[in-house]
Protein backbone atom coordinates (compact mmCIF):
# COMPACT_ATOMS: atom_id res chain seq x y z
CA UNK A 1 0.00 0.00 0.00
CA UNK A 2 2.91 2.44 0.43
CA UNK A 3 3.84 2.25 -2.93
CA UNK A 4 0.59 3.47 -4.34
CA UNK A 5 0.18 5.96 -1.59
CA UNK A 6 3.40 7.44 -2.61
CA UNK A 7 2.73 7.10 -6.72
CA UNK A 8 -0.60 9.53 -5.66
CA UNK A 9 1.25 11.62 -3.73
CA UNK A 10 3.61 11.87 -6.75
CA UNK A 11 0.26 12.35 -8.91
CA UNK A 12 -0.96 14.88 -6.44
CA UNK A 13 -0.26 17.65 -8.48
CA UNK A 14 -1.42 16.56 -12.02
CA UNK A 15 -4.67 15.68 -10.10
CA UNK A 16 -4.90 19.48 -9.21
CA UNK A 17 -4.58 20.52 -12.15
CA UNK A 18 -7.34 18.53 -13.56
CA UNK A 19 -9.59 19.59 -10.89
CA UNK A 20 -8.67 23.27 -11.84
CA UNK A 21 -9.61 22.57 -15.28
CA UNK A 22 -13.27 20.77 -14.47
CA UNK A 23 -13.49 23.84 -11.96
CA UNK A 24 -12.90 26.13 -15.02
CA UNK A 25 -15.55 24.18 -17.57
CA UNK A 26 -18.55 23.63 -15.64
CA UNK A 27 -21.57 21.60 -16.96
CA UNK A 28 -24.95 22.03 -15.79
CA UNK A 29 -27.30 18.50 -14.53
CA UNK A 30 -28.26 16.61 -17.55
CA UNK A 31 -26.39 19.24 -20.32
CA UNK A 32 -22.69 17.50 -19.84
CA UNK A 33 -21.45 16.95 -23.14
CA UNK A 34 -17.66 18.16 -22.54
CA UNK A 35 -16.55 16.40 -19.08
CA UNK A 36 -18.02 13.17 -20.15
CA UNK A 37 -15.64 13.52 -23.15
CA UNK A 38 -12.87 14.48 -20.94
CA UNK A 39 -13.29 11.73 -18.68
CA UNK A 40 -13.49 9.46 -21.34
CA UNK A 41 -10.39 10.34 -22.80
CA UNK A 42 -8.42 10.62 -20.17
CA UNK A 43 -9.60 6.72 -18.88
CA UNK A 44 -9.06 5.83 -22.54
CA UNK A 45 -5.20 6.51 -22.78
CA UNK A 46 -4.84 4.68 -19.62
CA UNK A 47 -5.62 1.48 -21.58
CA UNK A 48 -8.87 1.23 -19.65
CA UNK A 49 -11.65 -0.22 -20.81
CA UNK A 50 -14.70 2.45 -21.49
CA UNK A 51 -18.54 2.66 -21.90
CA UNK A 52 -19.91 6.17 -22.48
CA UNK A 53 -23.35 7.80 -22.96
CA UNK A 54 -24.04 5.22 -20.26
CA UNK A 55 -27.74 5.92 -18.84
CA UNK A 56 -27.33 8.85 -20.74
CA UNK A 57 -24.16 10.50 -20.14
CA UNK A 58 -22.47 8.77 -17.51
CA UNK A 59 -18.99 6.56 -18.65
CA UNK A 60 -18.10 3.65 -16.77
CA UNK A 61 -14.82 2.67 -16.76
CA UNK A 62 -13.47 -1.36 -16.28
CA UNK A 63 -10.12 -2.14 -14.88
CA UNK A 64 -10.07 -5.82 -15.27
CA UNK A 65 -7.31 -7.26 -12.78
CA UNK A 66 -4.79 -10.29 -13.76
CA UNK A 67 -5.79 -12.06 -11.04
CA UNK A 68 -9.89 -13.66 -10.37
CA UNK A 69 -11.53 -12.45 -7.80
CA UNK A 70 -14.55 -9.86 -7.09
CA UNK A 71 -16.04 -6.77 -8.32
CA UNK A 72 -15.67 -3.19 -6.18
CA UNK A 73 -17.43 0.05 -7.89
CA UNK A 74 -16.30 3.63 -6.86
CA UNK A 75 -18.34 6.19 -7.88
CA UNK A 76 -17.76 9.82 -8.62
CA UNK A 77 -20.42 12.80 -9.85
CA UNK A 78 -19.88 15.23 -12.01
CA UNK A 79 -22.49 17.84 -12.27
CA UNK A 80 -22.17 21.42 -11.89
CA UNK A 81 -24.47 24.24 -10.14
CA UNK A 82 -26.21 27.17 -11.63
CA UNK A 83 -24.29 29.15 -9.68
CA UNK A 84 -21.87 32.52 -10.35
CA UNK A 85 -18.74 31.89 -8.89
CA UNK A 86 -17.59 34.75 -6.91
CA UNK A 87 -13.91 33.27 -5.96
CA UNK A 88 -11.37 35.41 -6.79
CA UNK A 89 -8.76 32.47 -7.93
CA UNK A 90 -6.84 31.41 -11.44
CA UNK A 91 -8.64 28.80 -11.58
CA UNK A 92 -12.47 30.36 -11.09
CA UNK A 93 -15.14 29.26 -13.49
CA UNK A 94 -15.26 30.40 -17.06
CA UNK A 95 -18.97 29.49 -17.39
CA UNK A 96 -21.11 32.30 -16.17
CA UNK A 97 -23.71 31.27 -13.99
CA UNK A 98 -22.45 27.83 -13.30
CA UNK A 99 -19.93 26.61 -11.11
CA UNK A 100 -19.10 23.22 -9.01
CA UNK A 101 -20.08 24.79 -6.16
CA UNK A 102 -20.19 21.16 -4.74
CA UNK A 103 -16.72 19.39 -5.24
CA UNK A 104 -17.93 16.99 -7.86
CA UNK A 105 -15.14 18.69 -10.04
CA UNK A 106 -12.41 17.08 -7.23
CA UNK A 107 -14.65 13.86 -7.06
CA UNK A 108 -14.25 13.69 -10.70
CA UNK A 109 -10.07 14.11 -10.60
CA UNK A 110 -10.00 11.83 -7.08
CA UNK A 111 -11.66 8.82 -8.98
CA UNK A 112 -9.44 9.60 -12.50
CA UNK A 113 -6.04 8.96 -10.32
CA UNK A 114 -7.17 6.60 -8.18
CA UNK A 115 -7.89 4.90 -11.47
CA UNK A 116 -4.37 5.57 -13.21
CA UNK A 117 -2.52 4.29 -10.16
CA UNK A 118 -5.14 1.37 -10.31
CA UNK A 119 -4.52 0.57 -13.61
CA UNK A 120 -0.58 0.96 -13.44
CA UNK A 121 -1.09 -2.22 -10.94
CA UNK A 122 -3.65 -4.06 -13.22
CA UNK A 123 -1.73 -7.20 -12.99
CA UNK A 124 -1.79 -7.73 -9.57
CA UNK A 125 -5.17 -6.84 -9.11
CA UNK A 126 -7.13 -9.76 -7.46
CA UNK A 127 -10.69 -9.05 -9.15
CA UNK A 128 -12.20 -5.88 -11.11
CA UNK A 129 -12.86 -2.90 -9.97
CA UNK A 130 -15.50 -0.81 -11.39
CA UNK A 131 -15.60 3.01 -12.32
CA UNK A 132 -19.12 5.16 -12.05
CA UNK A 133 -18.59 8.60 -13.31
CA UNK A 134 -22.09 9.73 -13.15
CA UNK A 135 -23.94 12.81 -14.30
CA UNK A 136 -26.55 15.09 -13.04
CA UNK A 137 -26.23 14.31 -9.35
CA UNK A 138 -27.71 17.65 -8.13
CA UNK A 139 -31.25 17.63 -9.82
CA UNK A 140 -33.97 14.95 -9.24
CA UNK A 141 -34.53 12.19 -10.71
CA UNK A 142 -30.57 12.11 -11.06
CA UNK A 143 -28.12 9.98 -12.89
CA UNK A 144 -27.93 7.06 -10.80
CA UNK A 145 -31.10 5.76 -11.60
CA UNK A 146 -30.47 5.54 -15.30
CA UNK A 147 -26.82 4.77 -15.05
CA UNK A 148 -28.24 1.42 -12.78
CA UNK A 149 -30.84 0.82 -15.71
CA UNK A 150 -28.44 1.15 -18.44
CA UNK A 151 -26.53 -1.81 -16.19
CA UNK A 152 -23.88 0.34 -14.49
CA UNK A 153 -23.90 -2.09 -11.17
CA UNK A 154 -23.92 -5.68 -13.59
CA UNK A 155 -21.66 -8.09 -11.72
CA UNK A 156 -20.65 -5.08 -8.79
CA UNK A 157 -20.55 -6.49 -5.42
CA UNK A 158 -20.08 -3.99 -3.62
CA UNK A 159 -20.08 0.03 -3.80
CA UNK A 160 -18.15 2.71 -2.29
CA UNK A 161 -18.09 6.59 -2.99
CA UNK A 162 -17.28 9.88 -1.07
CA UNK A 163 -18.08 13.53 -0.95
CA UNK A 164 -15.32 16.17 0.11
CA UNK A 165 -17.12 17.72 2.87
CA UNK A 166 -16.45 21.52 3.62
CA UNK A 167 -17.83 21.38 6.91
CA UNK A 168 -15.59 18.63 7.84
CA UNK A 169 -11.74 19.56 8.81
CA UNK A 170 -9.22 18.28 6.41
CA UNK A 171 -7.21 15.11 7.21
CA UNK A 172 -10.69 13.57 8.67
CA UNK A 173 -13.13 10.77 7.41
CA UNK A 174 -16.92 11.20 8.31
CA UNK A 175 -18.84 7.89 8.29
CA UNK A 176 -22.24 6.32 9.53
CA UNK A 177 -23.48 3.07 9.95
CA UNK A 178 -27.32 2.80 8.61
CA UNK A 179 -28.96 6.46 7.74
CA UNK A 180 -26.15 8.79 6.47
CA UNK A 181 -28.08 11.02 3.93
CA UNK A 182 -32.03 11.77 4.17
CA UNK A 183 -34.83 11.58 1.38
CA UNK A 184 -35.46 14.86 1.01
CA UNK A 185 -38.52 15.33 -1.13
CA UNK A 186 -41.15 18.39 -2.31
CA UNK A 187 -44.38 19.49 -1.90
CA UNK A 188 -46.81 22.06 -3.34
CA UNK A 189 -50.18 22.63 -2.38
CA UNK A 190 -52.91 24.96 -3.41
CA UNK A 191 -55.68 26.35 -1.20
CA UNK A 192 -58.52 26.98 -3.89
CA UNK A 193 -60.95 29.85 -2.36
CA UNK A 194 -63.16 32.50 -3.90
CA UNK A 195 -61.71 35.55 -4.40
CA UNK A 196 -63.51 39.17 -3.65
CA UNK A 197 -63.86 42.86 -1.45
CA UNK A 198 -61.78 42.62 1.51
CA UNK A 199 -64.83 44.62 3.10
CA UNK A 200 -66.81 41.77 2.37
CA UNK A 201 -64.91 38.53 3.55
CA UNK A 202 -67.92 36.64 4.10
CA UNK A 203 -68.88 36.67 0.42
CA UNK A 204 -65.79 35.12 -0.64
CA UNK A 205 -63.68 31.60 0.72
CA UNK A 206 -60.54 32.98 1.99
CA UNK A 207 -57.85 31.05 0.77
CA UNK A 208 -54.86 33.12 3.01
CA UNK A 209 -57.31 31.94 6.30
CA UNK A 210 -57.25 28.89 5.49
CA UNK A 211 -53.75 28.33 4.06
CA UNK A 212 -52.46 29.94 7.70
CA UNK A 213 -54.17 27.26 9.38
CA UNK A 214 -53.13 24.72 7.14
CA UNK A 215 -49.12 26.21 7.56
CA UNK A 216 -50.10 25.71 11.51
CA UNK A 217 -51.34 22.19 11.38
CA UNK A 218 -48.40 21.00 9.03
CA UNK A 219 -45.91 21.94 12.18
CA UNK A 220 -47.84 19.77 14.05
CA UNK A 221 -47.24 16.78 12.10
CA UNK A 222 -43.71 16.28 13.04
CA UNK A 223 -44.25 17.16 16.96
CA UNK A 224 -47.11 15.25 17.72
CA UNK A 225 -47.27 12.48 15.00
CA UNK A 226 -43.84 10.99 14.49
CA UNK A 227 -41.51 9.26 16.95
CA UNK A 228 -39.52 11.95 18.45
CA UNK A 229 -36.68 8.88 18.38
CA UNK A 230 -37.39 9.05 14.32
CA UNK A 231 -35.42 12.48 12.27
CA UNK A 232 -37.89 14.20 10.55
CA UNK A 233 -38.11 17.70 8.63
CA UNK A 234 -41.09 19.66 7.31
CA UNK A 235 -40.61 23.15 6.32
CA UNK A 236 -42.90 25.37 4.80
CA UNK A 237 -40.41 27.34 2.68
CA UNK A 238 -42.58 29.49 0.71
CA UNK A 239 -46.14 31.04 0.79
CA UNK A 240 -48.48 32.90 -1.47
CA UNK A 241 -51.29 35.02 -2.03
CA UNK A 242 -52.87 38.22 -2.64
CA UNK A 243 -51.30 41.05 -4.54
CA UNK A 244 -53.72 44.16 -3.15
CA UNK A 245 -54.31 45.73 0.62
CA UNK A 246 -58.24 45.21 0.19
CA UNK A 247 -58.93 42.49 -2.12
CA UNK A 248 -58.96 38.77 -1.06
CA UNK A 249 -57.61 36.63 -3.37
CA UNK A 250 -58.75 33.46 -4.81
CA UNK A 251 -55.78 30.95 -4.39
CA UNK A 252 -53.03 30.52 -1.80
CA UNK A 253 -49.55 28.53 -2.85
CA UNK A 254 -47.46 26.67 -0.09
CA UNK A 255 -44.35 24.87 -0.86
CA UNK A 256 -41.89 23.27 1.09
CA UNK A 257 -39.63 20.25 1.82
CA UNK A 258 -39.54 17.05 3.91
CA UNK A 259 -36.93 14.55 4.92
CA UNK A 260 -36.86 11.46 6.66
CA UNK A 261 -34.53 8.49 7.34
CA UNK A 262 -37.53 5.70 7.48
CA UNK A 263 -40.08 4.96 4.68
CA UNK A 264 -42.92 4.61 6.74
CA UNK A 265 -42.04 7.92 8.62
CA UNK A 266 -42.15 9.20 5.57
CA UNK A 267 -45.29 7.83 4.40
CA UNK A 268 -47.06 8.57 7.68
CA UNK A 269 -45.80 12.58 6.97
CA UNK A 270 -47.82 12.51 3.62
CA UNK A 271 -51.19 10.72 4.70
CA UNK A 272 -51.09 13.49 7.53
CA UNK A 273 -50.60 16.10 5.36
CA UNK A 274 -52.73 15.46 2.79
CA UNK A 275 -55.48 15.03 5.55
CA UNK A 276 -54.90 18.71 7.42
CA UNK A 277 -55.14 19.94 4.12
CA UNK A 278 -58.23 18.25 2.86
CA UNK A 279 -60.10 18.89 6.21
CA UNK A 280 -59.18 22.58 6.28
CA UNK A 281 -60.33 22.95 2.84
CA UNK A 282 -63.76 21.02 3.04
CA UNK A 283 -64.60 22.87 6.25
CA UNK A 284 -64.31 26.29 4.90
CA UNK A 285 -65.49 24.96 1.39
CA UNK A 286 -62.68 25.78 -0.62
CA UNK A 287 -60.49 22.88 -3.20
CA UNK A 288 -57.39 22.29 -3.14
CA UNK A 289 -54.44 20.75 -5.00
CA UNK A 290 -51.42 19.04 -2.98
CA UNK A 291 -48.37 17.77 -5.06
CA UNK A 292 -46.06 15.40 -3.26
CA UNK A 293 -42.90 14.60 -5.03
CA UNK A 294 -40.71 11.84 -3.52
CA UNK A 295 -37.01 12.78 -4.38
CA UNK A 296 -33.80 10.56 -3.63
CA UNK A 297 -34.50 8.33 -0.83
CA UNK A 298 -32.22 7.97 2.06
CA UNK A 299 -28.34 6.78 2.07
CA UNK A 300 -28.74 3.89 3.91
CA UNK A 301 -24.93 2.37 4.47
CA UNK A 302 -24.43 -1.19 5.17
CA UNK A 303 -22.55 -2.37 8.18
CA UNK A 304 -19.95 -4.47 6.78
CA UNK A 305 -19.24 -2.23 4.21
CA UNK A 306 -18.65 0.55 6.69
CA UNK A 307 -16.82 -1.60 8.55
CA UNK A 308 -14.18 -2.36 6.01
CA UNK A 309 -14.34 1.77 4.96
CA UNK A 310 -13.37 2.75 8.93
CA UNK A 311 -10.41 0.28 8.67
CA UNK A 312 -9.29 1.35 5.25
CA UNK A 313 -9.87 4.94 6.73
CA UNK A 314 -7.56 4.49 9.58
CA UNK A 315 -5.03 3.17 7.54
CA UNK A 316 -4.85 6.55 5.61
CA UNK A 317 -5.57 8.66 8.38
CA UNK A 318 -5.77 6.86 11.56
CA UNK A 319 -8.17 5.97 14.17
CA UNK A 320 -8.68 9.79 15.73
CA UNK A 321 -9.15 11.48 12.58
CA UNK A 322 -12.05 8.31 11.55
CA UNK A 323 -15.09 10.26 12.93
CA UNK A 324 -18.50 8.91 13.54
CA UNK A 325 -20.29 11.29 12.31
CA UNK A 326 -24.15 12.44 12.90
CA UNK A 327 -26.12 11.44 9.65
CA UNK A 328 -26.90 14.90 7.53
CA UNK A 329 -30.38 16.05 6.01
CA UNK A 330 -28.95 16.76 2.80
CA UNK A 331 -29.85 14.18 -0.09
CA UNK A 332 -27.78 12.46 -2.32
CA UNK A 333 -28.45 9.36 -5.55
CA UNK A 334 -25.62 7.52 -4.32
CA UNK A 335 -29.17 5.92 -1.91
CA UNK A 336 -29.96 4.42 -5.54
CA UNK A 337 -26.91 2.33 -5.60
CA UNK A 338 -26.99 1.49 -2.14
CA UNK A 339 -30.24 -0.07 -2.40
CA UNK A 340 -29.32 -2.84 -5.42
CA UNK A 341 -26.20 -3.60 -3.75
CA UNK A 342 -23.97 -3.20 -0.42
CA UNK A 343 -21.56 -0.64 0.51
CA UNK A 344 -20.94 2.95 1.72
CA UNK A 345 -21.03 6.42 1.51
CA UNK A 346 -18.82 8.52 3.36
CA UNK A 347 -17.24 12.34 3.64
CA UNK A 348 -13.95 13.32 3.30
CA UNK A 349 -13.13 16.70 5.53
CA UNK A 350 -12.28 19.21 2.98
CA UNK A 351 -12.67 22.37 4.93
CA UNK A 352 -9.68 24.56 6.28
CA UNK A 353 -9.63 27.95 8.18
CA UNK A 354 -6.18 28.00 7.94
CA UNK A 355 -7.01 28.91 4.47
CA UNK A 356 -10.00 30.15 4.31
CA UNK A 357 -11.87 27.53 2.90
CA UNK A 358 -15.01 28.45 5.52
CA UNK A 359 -17.92 28.54 2.65
CA UNK A 360 -20.87 26.08 2.42
CA UNK A 361 -21.66 23.67 -0.37
CA UNK A 362 -23.96 25.18 -3.01
CA UNK A 363 -22.16 28.84 -1.87
CA UNK A 364 -20.79 30.93 -4.47
CA UNK A 365 -17.64 31.05 -2.90
CA UNK A 366 -17.13 27.46 -1.73
CA UNK A 367 -14.31 25.80 -2.51
CA UNK A 368 -12.21 22.47 -0.90
CA UNK A 369 -8.92 21.75 -0.03
CA UNK A 370 -7.33 20.12 -2.46
CA UNK A 371 -4.94 18.21 -0.45
CA UNK A 372 -8.53 16.27 0.34
CA UNK A 373 -8.37 14.48 -2.95
CA UNK A 374 -4.93 13.00 -1.53
CA UNK A 375 -6.74 11.40 1.21
CA UNK A 376 -9.90 10.89 -0.94
CA UNK A 377 -7.89 8.92 -3.22
CA UNK A 378 -6.10 6.48 -0.75
CA UNK A 379 -8.99 5.86 1.03
CA UNK A 380 -11.33 4.81 -1.99
CA UNK A 381 -8.07 3.22 -3.20
CA UNK A 382 -7.32 1.18 0.23
CA UNK A 383 -10.83 0.47 0.58
CA UNK A 384 -11.17 -1.27 -3.14
CA UNK A 385 -8.28 -2.95 -2.42
CA UNK A 386 -9.25 -4.04 1.03
CA UNK A 387 -12.57 -5.02 -0.80
CA UNK A 388 -10.80 -7.19 -2.96
CA UNK A 389 -8.16 -8.74 -0.85
CA UNK A 390 -10.51 -10.12 1.98
MN1 LIG B 1 -22.76 17.23 -4.00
Amino acid sequence: MKKLFSRIEELYPEMVELRRYFHQYPELSFQEVHTPQKIAQFLTELGIEVKTGVGGRGVVGYIRGGKPGKTVALRADFDALPIQDEKDVPYKSTVDGVMHACGHDAHTATLLYVAKVLAEHKEELPGTVVLIHQFAEEITPGGAISMIEDGCLEGVDAIFGTHLWSSLPIGTIGYNTGAFMAAADRFDIEVIGRGGHGASPHETIDPIAIGTSVVQQLQQIISRRIDPLKPAVLTVASFHAGSAFNVIPSTASISGTVRTFDTDVQNKIIVHMEKIVATACQNAGASYKFNYTKGYPAVMNHPEETALLVQSATQVVGSEQTINIAPSMGAEDFAYYLQKVPGTYFFTGAGNEDKGIIYPHHHAKFDIDEEAMMIAAKVLLTAALNYLKQ
